[in-house]
């Protein structure tokens, strides 16, 4: 667990710290004060905890063939075909590698409709490590989000979260409630060095049960690690804070539990009291503030596909369990093939081992800090599964209405067939009434970080790149909007350079 000493340089300082990387108890107000410069050294490297068995190969593609292929994915990286990508960062999801342990999971698939054993396996291993007492397995995390909002929601209702994320947010809409963000101010502000940006503001709770009355909050949705806010960790203090409020007034608790080992690794790493503690029972004892779960496998549990609902309350579980049937498949197997749930049952287990998630979040965090010693403006804290750089500041030449996040996304793909995702002004959409775009604050590049998929070379391949395009950042020119969806229009428009 202790990688030796890093030096840590803060301003014209720097701070020898016990471990490996940023915030450490000790330096926390320090570097909350003044801006992190770089992380030196650290005096022990750390490496995989794995060896590679079989390898996929990747086409190799010359600066000409990339040029063509960006111009005719109209300079966005959806529209590109993943065979002429080298590093495919568009997402941490689904996209893990599985161990050996999986693939051999798979051969065990029990394809029965009813009682398949891979799901009595899934079910023990879910009680296991979360502690929850029933668990449905749905086809991904949205499904079980469906179900969550069906059985919990009434029309009128209001759902406070820590930041929305699309599909939550949608689901709690479709069953007539209305989501109300209630994280801290922090989160919003990409200069903030706050440690636990996930964190909810009880103020802001409190005022909203005063004004709605507590029979009209079903439950608080708490998400571990906040995805739209770059992967930032909720602490462990504030979740036992949330329990003691909502207890006080009768308001359940339900957990969007997608990245809880990464948030459980956080708090391992900056909250004081819990370095000795593993990620295995941190994850467990978050869990046990909360009331329920849903929980994508696509992310931290390395699978491809699958998730779950989990739930403490026996009349909310049956009412659950009926409803998968419409919408999923039987409560035994939601949607899911016997071998998924054997895959997802294994990947659980590995997902919460303290070796896995140090050379997890350590990629990350190695990338980040390669891109902090070149200079390259990122959102910091760096979060658990990827790097935003800040298109703003990268391409300060550019109007926002040239597409800066769009237009770096395209010259990295460009410069070394690196795919990454606009997160800005395209992404926002346009405001349904005047017409006009959305100016979002943040103007971002989303470097996204697959599970055990790219060794540290690749990562240096990645920061050499975004370097490279940065040292010709001033010759880079605007894009023109030439073909705009209705929906969701990120992932169809089509551009062409100005
Ligand atoms: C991915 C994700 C979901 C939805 O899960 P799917 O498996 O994609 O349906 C929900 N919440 C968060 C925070 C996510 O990142």
């Amino acid at each position: 667990m202790n990688f030796g000493r890093a030096v840590i340089w803060v301003a014209d300082s720097f701070y020898l710290c016990r471990t490996h990387f940023y915030y450490l108890p000790e330096c926390l107000p320090e570097l909350q004060a003044k801006k992190i410069l770089m992380v030196k050294e650290h005096t022990r490297s750390w490496a995989e905890p794995f060896k590679i068995k079989m390898v996929e190969l990747l086409k190799m593609t010359t600066p000409a063939q990339r040029a063509k292929a960006i111009k005719e994915a109209g300079y966005n990286t959806f529209l590109l075909r993943s065979e002429d990508v080298y590093i495919d960062l568009l997402t941490d999801s689904g996209t893990s590698a599985m161990s050996d342990a999986q693939w051999s999971g798979l051969m065990r698939g029990d394809e029965a409709y009813a009682g398949s054993k891979n799901f009595y396996h899934l079910d023990a291993v879910a009680k296991k490590y979360y502690g929850f007492k029933y668990i449905i397995p749905t086809h991904q995390g949205r499904g079980a989000e469906n179900l969550l909002s069906q059985v919990m929601i009434k029309k009128g209702d209001v759902i406070p979260g820590n930041m929305y994320f699309t599909t939550t947010r949608l689901h709690q809409e479709l069953a007539g409630g209305r989501f109300v963000d209630v994280i801290i101010d922090e989160a919003h502000d990409p200069e903030s060095l706050h440690p636990f940006k996930g964190d909810i503001d009880i103020e802001k709770l409190a005022s909203l049960v005063k004004k709605h009355g507590a029979d009209k909050i079903p439950y608080v949705c708490v998400a571990t690690t906040v995805n739209m806010a770059g992967g930032q960790p909720v602490s462990m203090s504030n979740l036992m804070a949330l329990r003691a409020f909502t207890a006080k007034h009768g308001i359940k608790v339900m957990l969007d539990m997608t990245r809880i080992a990464e948030n459980a690794w956080f708090i391992q790493q900056r909250e004081k009291g819990y370095s000795r503690r593993s990620v295995a029972s941190l994850v467990k004892e978050i869990c046990s503030y909360t009331d329920g779960a849903t929980f994508s496998g696509k992310k931290d549990a390395l699978v491809n596909i699958g998730g779950f609902l989990a739930l403490n309350d026996k009349d909310k579980f049956e009412e659950a369990s009926n409803l998968v049937v419409v919408y999923e498949g039987l409560h035994t197997y939601g949607g899911l093939a016997g071998r998924d749930m054997e895959a997802m049952a294994i990947g659980i287990v590995e997902s919460v081992q303290d070796d896995h998630m140090d050379a997890r979040i350590g990629q990350v965090l190695y990338l980040g800090s390669e891109l902090a010693e070149r200079g390259i403006p990122i959102v910091r804290p760096i979060g658990g599964h990827g790097i935003f750089v800040d298109a703003k500041k990268f391409l300060p030449h550019l109007k926002q209405t040239e597409f800066p996040a769009q237009v770096l996304a395209a010259e990295l793909y460009e410069d070394a067939g690196i795919r990454a995702m606009e997160r800005g002004i395209v992404s926002a959409g346009r405001n349904a009434k005047t017409g006009d775009h959305y100016y979002p604050k943040l103007e971002l590049v989303r470097l996204t970080i697959p599970r055990r998929v790219y060794t540290q070379a690749h990562m240096d391949v990645i920061a050499e790149s975004v370097e490279r395009v940065h040292e010709r950042r001033e010759k880079i020119r605007g894009l023109e909007m030439v073909y705009e969806p209705r929906y969701l229009r990120f992932f169809q428009a089509r551009f062409k350079k100005k």
